[in-house]
């Protein structure tokens, strides 16, 4: 255990040199000794002690008590009293300080020992409990995040759903066939949008309390990631070309597969919105004895080279997104997903030529 430092207050010298010795019998290191409320301030921010033993009665214009209350304002330092009157009037004005306990003059070694071992304790505990109300509130904190911005971004969808359905009920008679088909193209879309939404905070907030687990199966790779390009083609009506790109015909090994797809569509969502029309997007398999990687390539707008590192992390987004839509809640559950996997991510990027995320997961054959 590292030696306990204390912090004697005690205007008389005869006294604070015994305590002093006391103390060093005990096995307790005393940092210094000083006389007034003052010195006991300037010397607790200078050696921060462990503890400190404070008389009530010293020099100065404060008493113990004050100098205590001060100290306790300031930091987190117990203090124990020692005193020679044990009257009811000034035992209570040091309780009130938070105080840690105090010791009758003249003291015993046992009485002395004692107290310092139940006013570090009672501090320790205290410590303790100050970290779980910090976390708690951390959590919390969080969760409000999510809230709010959870029902910004729950509002604009709602309010595209609101009016094109007022106008397709108000209008009924008066819109082509084709002005009705966009808005009701739109209402479906908003619908998406929520429920991507949705999925995104429940599996992010899955991940962070530590409650997904992988559920490893036996999958064949290509096939899995030939499937997920076509659904998205169809699904997103994107207006670039898609490439899978694998030397292997076919790789079957142990994964978990609703995680695998939500990092592939997340990754490949992003090269589709990020890309201009007409632009190629290719996802290339490479297995190695150990690993598969997996790279997905766009020629879109790129990521700055000083965004890049950020991009992980929860609502970060790169400053080039101008006005296209999001939360920059999608990678960050990639990034955790793939942790929990084992597995790495990167970025490789240029702005206005492209970008590649390459995703690298070990095969558990
Ligand atoms: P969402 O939560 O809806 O996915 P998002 O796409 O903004 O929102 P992320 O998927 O986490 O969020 O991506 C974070 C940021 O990284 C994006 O905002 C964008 O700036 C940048 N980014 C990601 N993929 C690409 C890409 N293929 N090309 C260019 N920028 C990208
Ligand atoms: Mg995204």
């Amino acid at each position: 255990m590292p030696e306990i430092r204390i912090l004697i207050v005690e205007d008389e010298l005869l006294i604070a040199k015994g305590l002093s010795r006391k103390l060093g019998k005990l096995g307790y290191q005393v940092v210094n000794i000083v006389s007034s409320g003052e010195s006991a301030i300037a010397s607790a921010t200078e050696l921060k002690p462990d503890l400190i033993l404070m008389d009530i009665v010293i020099k100065g214009d404060m008493d113990g008590i004050e100098t205590a209350a001060k100290i306790n304002e300031i930091f987190n330092i117990p203090v124990i009293f020692t005193t020679a009157y044990d009257d009811e009037e000034t035992l209570k004005r040091a309780e009130k300080t938070g105080s840690y306990g105090y010791v009758l003059k003249p003291i015993k070694d046992r009485d002395l020992n004692a107290t310092i071992k139940m006013a570090l304790s009672k501090h320790q505990q205290q410590r303790e409990l100050q970290k779980s109300l910090a976390e708690i509130e951390a959590i919390n904190e969080e969760k409000n995040r999510y809230l709010s911005i959870a029902s910004h971004d729950l509002r604009t969808p709602l309010t595209a759903i609101q009016m094109s359905t007022s106008i397709l009920q108000d209008y009924e008679e008066k819109l082509t066939r084709e002005k009705k088909s966009q808005h009701y193209s739109r209402i479906k879309s908003a619908v998406n949008n929520m429920n991507q939404l949705l999925e995104d905070i429940l599996t992010l907030s899955q991940v962070e309390s530590g409650k997904l687990v992988l559920n490893l199966v036996p999958l064949e790779i290509i096939q899995f990631s030939r499937n997920i390009l076509d659904d998205l083609t169809d699904l997103t009506n994107a207006k670039q070309s898609f490439e899978l790109v694998s030397l292997v015909d076919d790789c079957t090994a142990n994964f978990d597969e609703k995680l695998l797809r939500y990092c592939l569509i997340n990754l490949l969502s992003n090269a589709i919105k990020y890309s201009p029309e007409g632009g190629k997007i290719i996802l290339e398999i490479r297995v190695q004895p150990e690993n598969i990687i997996f790279y997905i390539q766009d020629e879109g707008i790129g990521i700055p080279q000083k965004d890049q590192g950020k991009l992980f992390q929860e609502f970060q987004r790169a400053s080039n997104v101008g006005n296209i839509k999001g939360t920059g809640l999608g990678l960050s559950i990639v990034k955790q997903m793939i942790d929990l996997h084992g597995g790495k991510i990167s970025v490789e990027s240029e702005v206005g030529k492209g970008t590649t995320f390459i995703v690298i997961l070990p095969l558990n054959l």
